[in-house]
């Protein structure tokens, strides 16, 4: 059983019109924000391409006194840039930083031009020394480019080794695969904390694309309800209310040091959620 509160945190990714910039920041905020999240976050386009977008979204939320880490990867930048950017963040008064490898946009080359998650914590280290608390990320059903599972929790460590002070999961439905990925971290010298990454069923033809791509498997017994319900948005919202509170109820019964939650920039399914558990 978990002794102590969760940590809970939300997850946007920066709007692209003005409208849903506003309504992030004026509506959708202010109703998470009452829930007393440990912090937010924002997400950073592939290959650097919402720099300003991030970088202004996390400003502004920080200027109203809300804790919120920009996710930050090196994308096709060098080091100045980076490092700029990493300054900026220092001088805005914010703490916390998501370090990434990040993945390129369609079109803009291979993985092989990226820097390597491990490398980019290294890199904020030597330039902000113990500023930022500096979450990395971590997959229980292992990163699809994995040469193999032993191989993705070596570099794992290798990121919390290189001065990382936590890591957050992709999104899972399958709770055993990650209290199994806890317990060979464990063996594999990891001691530092875990957080379950956990995606709401919001638009399920979006989640299953997107799902095949991350390397996140959606349980057959799940994808075969859905289906059931045809167009009855109604009962495919509920079901999936019903499956991701329960999913996260099982992960803090059995001591998951808490959850972050990929909102998808609304304010509901995630609060239903979070009221569900009676957090
Ligand atoms: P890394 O940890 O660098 O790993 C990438 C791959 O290379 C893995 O297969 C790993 O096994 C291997 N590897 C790691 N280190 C080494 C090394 N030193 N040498 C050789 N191989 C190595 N994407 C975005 O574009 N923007 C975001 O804001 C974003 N936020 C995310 C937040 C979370 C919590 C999570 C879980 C994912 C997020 N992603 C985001 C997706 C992420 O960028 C992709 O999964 C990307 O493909 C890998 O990034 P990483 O930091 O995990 O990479």
């Amino acid at each position: 059983m978990a002794t102590s509160k969760p940590r809970i945190s939300f997850e946007y990714f920066p709007p692209k019109t003005a409208e849903g910039r506003e309504k992030l920041l004026q509506v959708t905020t202010p109703a998470l924000n009452a829930l007393d999240p440990a912090f937010f976050s924002v997400t950073y386009g592939a290959g650097g391409t919402t720099r300003d977008t991030t970088c202004g979204v996390v400003s502004t939320m920080r200027a109203s006194g809300i804790d919120v880490a920009p996710h930050l990867s090196f994308g096709g930048d060098d080091e100045a840039a980076v490092g700029a950017l990493i300054d900026t963040y220092v001088e805005r008064g914010i703490n916390r930083l998501v370090a990434l490898r990040g993945d390129m946009p369609s079109g803009m080359g291979g993985a092989s031009q990226l820097v390597y998650a491990n490398e980019l914590v290294a890199f904020i280290r030597e330039r902000s020394g113990d500023h930022f608390h500096i979450e990395v990320a971590a997959y229980p059903e292992i990163h699809p480019e994995a040469s193999s599972y032993d191989s993705d929790i070596r570099y794992l460590k290798g990121k919390l080794d290189a001065g990382a002070n936590s890591a957050i999961t992709q999104y899972f439905f399958n709770v055993e695969a990650y209290f199994y990925f806890l317990d060979r971290c464990n063996a594999a010298g990891i001691d530092k904390p875990i957080y379950a990454g956990i995606m709401p069923i919001i638009n399920f033809t979006n989640l299953a694309r997107f799902s095949r791509n991350c390397g996140a498997e959606i349980p057959r017994w799940i994808c075969q309800r859905i289906e059931g319900f045809g167009n009855d948005q109604a009962s495919i919202r509920s079901f999936g209310i019903e499956v991701v509170t329960q999913l996260c109820q099982t992960l803090l019964d059995s001591g998951a040091p808490g959850i972050h939650f990929y909102t998808m920039n609304q304010v509901e399914p995630t609060r239903e959620i979070y009221r569900n558990l009676g957090l």
